[in-house]
């Protein structure tokens, strides 16, 4: 039998790399090889189309390894020290070995307020739609030399959920030493009793059982573990990302997924984009009320963005990433969807064309209230004159 390509059916995928496949676990230096593997596997997924971002971890240990500090409990500081230096180091390596392979790398380093504050939201699915616009691979690494213990993920399982979320990925693909989840803990294989723990090929949905079958951190090199890993399938599929674990030990660990190499899928049961709406219409605070004239609402209705042209009066006070309702003539909300700008602004904008905007507001470069990617119809409620 054929083994089926499990991911012939996505476009857009995040690939969360671990420090231990990164870094050899004995000499503290990078795996080349390994990298350079990863990174013709990326171009050609890229030559078919996909859309490809990199969540890699490996700052703190390529920067333990440069500064010299073996020691195993290292202070916060120090840690911190080991994340800046080793970041550099990391970014440079990505550089070249996707330059091999003609792809450029851009840099992202990412805090929780980024990904939890929809106005810095913004600002970063922004740049990392951008970098994909412009066929760059964009790799994200949590700040780790700024971010303090409280505010911090901590681990890369969970960011680069976050991150497949926040950008509607298709898919989340987590690289790792082991090649998906046990029906026991991985740390309890070598346990007569658990001897016979099955693979478990697909996940429908994340219930004790299969937070029993996680246990506790495995590796000593990754601070995640199947627990974050478990905790991402969490983040993810509630967002309509799915995601795949499987091992990334090998050399082309990418080809061989897509050959048929074992995995654990976690299915989500929707989309990114009906849980991204679902998440729109949800929100219970509307921070402010937008009223559109005609045109923007036939423009909205066939699926464009709404620009300041078409609004006739801003209400409330919002800030950028914001949630606005949206109101036609009946006085009939009639869409939803997150602020491109704030009152303030949205007030000066309301009426005028893109022209005119970008005289007024020297450093904008997108014009629209609402983008239509966040944007979501009450079709019921619409009703044009
Ligand atoms: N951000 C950390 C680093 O680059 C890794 C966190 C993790 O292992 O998940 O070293």
């Amino acid at each position: 039998m054929v083994a089926l390509n499990p991911i012939s059916n996505y476009k857009r995928l995040v690939i969360k790399i671990g420090s231990a496949l990164l870094v050899d676990n004995k000499t503290g230096l990078l795996r080349s090889n390994w990298l350079n593997s990863l990174c013709q596997d990326i171009a050609k997924l890229q030559l078919q189309d996909y859309e490809i971002i990199i969540v890699s971890s490996g700052a703190m240990m390529l920067g333990r390894q440069i500064l010299g500090l073996n020691a195993k409990n290292l202070t916060l500081e120090k840690l911190q020290a080991c994340a800046s230096v080793g970041q550099i180091a990391l970014s440079q390596n990505w550089t070249n070995a996707l330059s091999k392979y003609d792809l450029i790398g851009g840099q992202i380093l990412i805090t929780p307020n980024i990904t939890e504050q929809r106005r810095f939201y913004l600002n970063a699915q922004t740049t990392i739609n951008t970098l994909l616009e412009l066929k760059a691979v964009p790799v994200i690494n949590e700040n780790d030399s700024v971010a303090t213990a409280e505010i911090r993920y901590g681990d890369n399982d969970r960011l680069s959920a976050r991150v497949a979320s926040m950008i509607e990925a298709d898919c989340l693909i987590i690289l790792s030493d082991v090649d998906g989840l046990y029906s026991a803990p991985p740390q309890s294989h070598e346990n007569a009793k658990y001897e016979n723990a099955k693979h478990i090929a697909k996940v429908s949905e994340i219930g004790s059982e299969i937070e029993a079958m996680a246990g506790a951190s495995s590796s000593h090199l990754a601070r995640g573990g199947m627990i974050t890993k478990i905790e991402a399938a969490k983040i993810a599929t509630q967002s309509g990302t799915d995601m795949i674990i499987t091992s990334g030990t090998k050399n082309h660990s990418l080809k061989a997924l897509i050959d048929g190499a074992k995995h654990t899928l976690f299915s989500a049961n929707q989309c990114p984009k009906s849980a991204r709406k679902r998440w729109i219409l949800g929100t219970l605070e509307i921070a402010g009320k937008i009223y559109i004239d005609d045109g923007a609402a036939k423009a909205l209705k066939n699926g464009n963005s709404l620009l300041p042209i078409g609004v006739t009066k801003v209400e409330g006070e919002f800030s950028r990433g914001d949630i606005v309702a949206i109101f036609y003539s009946n006085e009939k909300e009639i869409a939803r969807g997150l602020a491109g700008m704030d009152n303030i602004d949205a007030n000066l904008a309301k009426g005028k064309n893109s022209e005119a905007i970008f005289e007024l507001f020297e450093t904008i470069s997108r014009t629209e209230l609402v983008h239509a990617d966040n944007l979501v119809l009450i079709t019921g409620n619409i009703v044009i004159k």
